[in-house]
């Protein structure tokens, strides 16, 4: 069929919860697009009458995606705006949707954020820890011995972690956590965010380990797990290397300067030296 240059794949956002957070644009675009591709057709058709919306629904979900993304490419390719939702939050993000924006690409048919709600976004957003830089984990395996091996390879990273977690595992994966990571990482599980039950629970894993075990609510509704990055570390004779050499070259070079230069003479990690070079000067460290 022949792109007619009019269909368009929108990808539209919807809440995790507090249906206040369907933003106005998508609530346009999800009453005036042809179709609405849906995981689940009833639970999204729940939502689209609560907004009086009418559109003809389709589902399409990780068993019928591959297929379902040819038919609505074709049927974008005739002309018709399809909106992407999933059933909470942003699609494709640990979540249907990947294959048929792939597909839409591929066909060069128009692709459009309408973007609101994301649990990791959200959680990220209230948890505390740093947000410069962050690595999305998605959901951890489910299999103690594959989540172990996951959890060994990120044990080495300096960003601040962000997973999904069932309510079912997160005792075990906070236990896992805290002896793969050390028990005194900081953490932050963001539970039913923008809804009744919302709460964040803060402290360092060994600590969220025996609440887990202890609070029956802790382990209720949907989670978000947060977890500091490893917190880059230098022997006591670098350390103490790095410090002399740092001080004769703060006497003479601009701050950044000084740490990079540091950093090479001593094999420091540069945001080591640049860290420890803004503590010298007695300046407040960034994030
Ligand atoms: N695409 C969605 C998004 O943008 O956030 C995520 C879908 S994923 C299948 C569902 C997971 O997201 C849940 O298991 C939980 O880890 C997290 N999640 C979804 N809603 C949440 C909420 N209201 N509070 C905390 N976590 C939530």
């Amino acid at each position: 069929m022949a792109n007619t240059g009019t269909g368009r794949l929108y990808v539209v956002a919807t809440p995790i919860g507090n249906l206040g957070d369907l933003s106005p644009r998508a609530r346009e675009i999800l009453g005036a697009c042809t179709l609405v591709a849906a995981e689940d057709t009833r639970h999204t058709g729940t939502l689209l009458r609560h907004f009086s919306i009418a559109t003809a629904l389709i589902s399409m979900h990780e068993h019928n995606e591959q297929d379902r993304a040819q038919e609505l490419v074709e049927r974008m390719r005739a002309g018709a705006t399809v909106a992407l939702v999933s059933d909470a939050g942003t699609p494709a993000i640990s979540d249907p949707g990947y294959t048929l924006v792939c597909a839409a690409v591929a066909a060069g048919i128009e692709v459009i954020a309408v973007p609101g709600a994301c649990a990791a976004i959200a959680a990220l957003s209230v948890a505390a820890l740093p947000t410069a830089k962050f690595c999305f984990e998605g959901f951890l395996p489910a299999r103690t011995a594959a989540r172990r091996t996951r959890l060994l390879e990120l044990a080495h990273e300096e960003r601040t972690l962000v997973i999904y977690e069932s309510p079912h595992r997160i005792g075990e994966a906070l236990e896992d956590c805290a002896e793969i990571f050390g028990p005194a990482r900081e953490c932050v599980i963001a539970r039913e965010l923008t809804k009744l039950h919302e709460t964040l629970y803060r402290g360092t894993l060994a600590e969220l380990s025996v609440r887990a075990r202890q609070e029956p609510d802790f382990t209720r509704g949907e989670i978000v797990l947060l977890i500091a990055g490893e917190s880059p570390t230098v022997d006591e004779d670098t350390g103490a290397e790095l410090d002399r050499v740092l001080r004769v070259l703060l006497e003479q070079l601009p701050l950044k300067q000084a740490a990079g230069l540091a950093a090479r003479l001593t094999g420091a990690r540069d945001n080591e030296a640049y860290k420890r070079a803004l503590q010298l000067k007695g300046a407040p460290p960034s994030q």
